[in-house]
Formats: structure tokens, C-alpha cells, sequence
């Protein structure tokens, strides 16, 4: 049949980490014994309090469609912790609440960039930036980065790639796919570069801010110079185990807040009400709640590279924050394995998951094409039957 869709649909890739864990889901459906360590997402539950505020707003009647930007008593509540997390003042009309931090990156996108401009994306970089920039007909440039910087630009880099068409960076830390974490150092020697042009806007994903295991997670829009063009993205999905509510948030200019609220309101309108009223109890809620997940990650962090040291071939950073590991795995590249030659990352994720039953994603997805990516939201058990199933396929 001819393609009659449009060319937007055409050219726009599918999110590789989704078609990974939706192939591992299918497998697993058929009877085939597949371990995912392909999606961010972890393994627990929502915790009760918070169920319970959302039960407790079905039963008081929350069933209308909510305030485009979000009701206003959670947009406060997202104010109150901007300010004790992240010493942000933002006032309500800054926030603007979305289906999920996905929607609030897109809605920047879209109200932010004209064809032609330049994006800089710092790689490895979250699989949709590329895309969401793509769509808006804007021009992704990629800043490369490797293990020997732990995956972070340099300011010189950062200088480097700037043109005068350059209008936004994506920032993100920790970092998904590589655990990296920018110091308050590194933000103000790259915010310094920024400095000088100030016609560049920054998105700084946050939404593994308290997934971190060493130091202190620092926000771009704290250095004073940068505030009045950044956005700060930040959601639930994460840090409070509730992937499926979807609810993701913005601090930003109010002028941009304002763009995004018209954007959503012409799309998908207000998010979800019992999602909104559960999410008040969640960002209201104090950090020590969430401690017990973010323990259990660092013990499978640990577990997980100490396994991976004894493959050979795995070179890794160590990563700081978020549930990944991304393993440069260029070693095998041009090695035959079980008749299977491996050209690229993508062929060996795939060749993991048909001949060790492990479901990754390759680092082409995230801009880094000698990687792949691992992650350790599952149990140790499972975590450690994956890295066996993988060491004996590749000895
Ligand atoms: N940013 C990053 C870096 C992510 O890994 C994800 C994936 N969940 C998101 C944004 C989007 O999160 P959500 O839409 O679930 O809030
Ligand atoms: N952010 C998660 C990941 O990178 C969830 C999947 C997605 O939304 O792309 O695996």
C-alpha cells in the first residue's frame, strides 16, 4: 500500500528503549525466558502514602478536567520543593504540570525552536531529545563525550560547538544513559561559556536528581546568570516509583510557561486529576521516604559493575546517579561470536538478547554508538542470572 502518512511520521524514529522493552515483553509472552534490563523504570511500587492520596481523590470526586497548567495547590506544593531540594524560587505561574516529563521536554521543544535552530545535545543523551528536536524541525548537534571525561562535555567543547544559530542545550543530570553527574564546578565553568551568549536557552533534566549516590545533585537555574533562561525539568516517575501516573513538571520564565500552558492546552489539555492530587502527597513529602529505593540501587550499582569487571571486553565509568550502566563494548566490534558477526552496538544487544536471553539497548540510541546500555532496576537475583547468561555467551 502506498505510505500515505506524513513526512513527520515518517521521518521520526521510534523510541528505541520503548521498542526494546515492548520486543523483550513479546518474547517473554511467547515463552521465551528474557531478563529486561532495557527500561528505565523502577521495580517497585508507588509507595502507600501515596496510593492512598490518590484512592482518597477518587472518593472526594476529582474527576474533572483539571487547569491546563496544573491545579493550583500542586503547583505550590512544586514550588515548596524546588525550594527545599533544589534552593529554586519559582512562583506558580512558572509550573506548568504535564503528561509526564516526556510532554514537558516536548512542549519546550515545540515553543522554543524554529526550523533551522541548533540544539546542542550533550551524547550519550536521553533516546527522545534527538527526536523531540527533529520534530520541531530544529537541528540537533551533538557534543561526543567517552569514559576518559566520564562522559561529561568540557566548557571548551561547550564553546566549540556553539554557532549563531545555536538557541538551546540539553542538559540532563544524573544522567540517563551514562550516571553521570555534573558538579556545582562543572555547571558554573560551562554556565561561564553560556555567559557570553545570551541568546542560548537551557533545559536542565533533573528527573533522576535524587537517584545519586555521591555528592549533591546542583541545578543550572541556581547560578544567577542562567535562571531567567532555564528550564528545570522534573517529574514523579523516577524518584517516587510512578512511571505509569505520568506526571512530569517545568520551572521556567514565566513567558515560557505561559507558551508551553498554550501549547498543552491545544494537545492533550490538563494531566490527569488523581495522578495531580497523588503527586501533591509525593513532592510534599520528605526525601528521607524514597531513601530505601535509592539504597537498594547503589547495592545493585555495585553488584552489577562488580560482575561486569570480570567480562572482558566491558569498559565502564562508574556511574554517580540514575539506575544505568553503559559499558563500552566496542571490543567485540568486527569479532565473530556463535557465527554471529558483530558490526556495532546494535548488533551485539541484539545478539544478547537472541543468544543470552538479555534485553539492553544499544548506545546508538543515546548518541553513543560504541556502548550499551544496561539497566539495574530489577531484582539482584535477576541482575546477577543477566550478567552469568552474558559472561558465558561471550567466553
Ligand atoms: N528524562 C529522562 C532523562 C528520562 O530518562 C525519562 C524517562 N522516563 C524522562 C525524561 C521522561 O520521564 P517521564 O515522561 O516518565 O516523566
Ligand atoms: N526513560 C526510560 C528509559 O530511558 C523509560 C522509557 C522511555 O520513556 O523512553 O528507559
Amino acid at each position: 500500500m502506498k505510505n500515505l502518512l506524513s513526512n513527520r511520521i515518517n521521518r521520526l524514529p521510534v523510541s528505541q528503549t520503548l521498542a526494546m522493552a515492548a520486543k523483550a515483553r513479546e518474547l517473554k509472552a511467547a515463552g521465551k525466558d528474557i531478563i529486561s534490563l532495557s527500561l528505565g523504570e523502577p521495580d517497585f511500587n508507588t509507595p502507600d502514602f501515596i496510593k492512598e492520596a490518590a484512592i482518597k481523590a477518587i472518593k472526594d470526586n476529582y474527576n474533572s478536567y483539571t487547569p491546563v497548567n496544573g491545579y493550583l495547590d500542586l503547583r505550590e506544593a512544586i514550588c515548596y520543593k524546588f525550594k527545599r531540594d533544589n534552593q529554586l524560587e519559582y512562583h506558580p505561574n512558572q509550573i506548568v504540570v504535564s503528561t509526564g516529563a516526556k510532554q514537558s521536554l516536548a512542549n519546550v521543544a515545540m515553543v522554543l525552536l524554529n526550523p533551522g535552530d541548533e540544539v546542542l545535545l550533550p551524547a550519550p543523551f536521553w533516546v527522545s531529545y534527538e527526536a523531540m528536536v527533529n520534530l520541531a524541525e530544529a537541528v540537533p548537534v551533538t557534543i561526543p563525550t567517552s569514559i576518559k571525561t566520564d562522559f561529561k562535555i568540557t566548557p571548551k567543547q561547550l564553546e566549540d560547538a556553539i554557532t549563531p544559530k545555536t538557541k538551546l542545550i540539553f542538559f540532563n543530570s544524573p544522567n540517563n544513559p551514562s550516571g553521570s553527574v555534573y558538579t556545582e564546578e562543572e555547571y558554573r565553568a560551562l554556565a561561564k561559556v553560556l555567559e557570553k551568549y545570551p541568546n542560548i536557552f537551557v533545559i536542565s533534566d533533573e528527573i533522576y536528581e535524587h537517584i545519586l549516590y555521591k555528592g549533591t545533585n546542583f541545578s543550572f537555574a541556581r547560578i544567577k546568570s542562567m535562571y531567567n533562561r532555564t528550564i528545570t525539568v522534573n517529574g514523579v516517575s523516577k524518584s517516587f516509583a510512578m512511571t505509569g501516573w505520568r506526571i512530569g513538571y517545568i520551572g521556567a520564565p514565566k513567558w515560557i510557561a505561559k507558551a508551553c500552558t498554550k501549547f498543552q492546552g491545544q494537545i492533550t489539555s490538563g494531566a490527569n486529576c488523581i495522578a495531580q492530587r497523588a503527586t501533591i502527597a509525593a513532592v510534599k513529602s520528605p526525601v528521607s521516604k524514597i531513601k530505601f529505593m535509592v539504597d537498594e540501587f547503589k547495592i545493585r550499582r555495585d553488584l552489577v559493575l562488580n560482575l561486569l569487571s570480570e567480562i572482558d571486553g566491558f569498559k565502564f565509568n562508574i556511574p554517580d546517579g540514575a539506575f544505568y550502566v553503559f559499558p563500552d563494548i566496542s571490543y567485540y566490534f568486527g569479532k565473530t561470536i556463535k557465527e554471529v558477526k558483530i558490526n556495532n552496538a546494535t548488533d551485539f544487544s541484539l545478539f544478547l538478547l537472541e543468544h543470552a536471553n538479555v534485553a539492553t539497548v544499544t548506545g546508538d540510541a543515546f548518541g553513543q554508538p560504541n556502548c550499551i546500555r544496561l539497566s539495574y532496576a530489577t531484582s539482584q537475583d535477576l541482575l546477577k542470572e543477566a550478567i552469568k547468561r552474558i559472561k558465558d555467551v561471550l567466553s
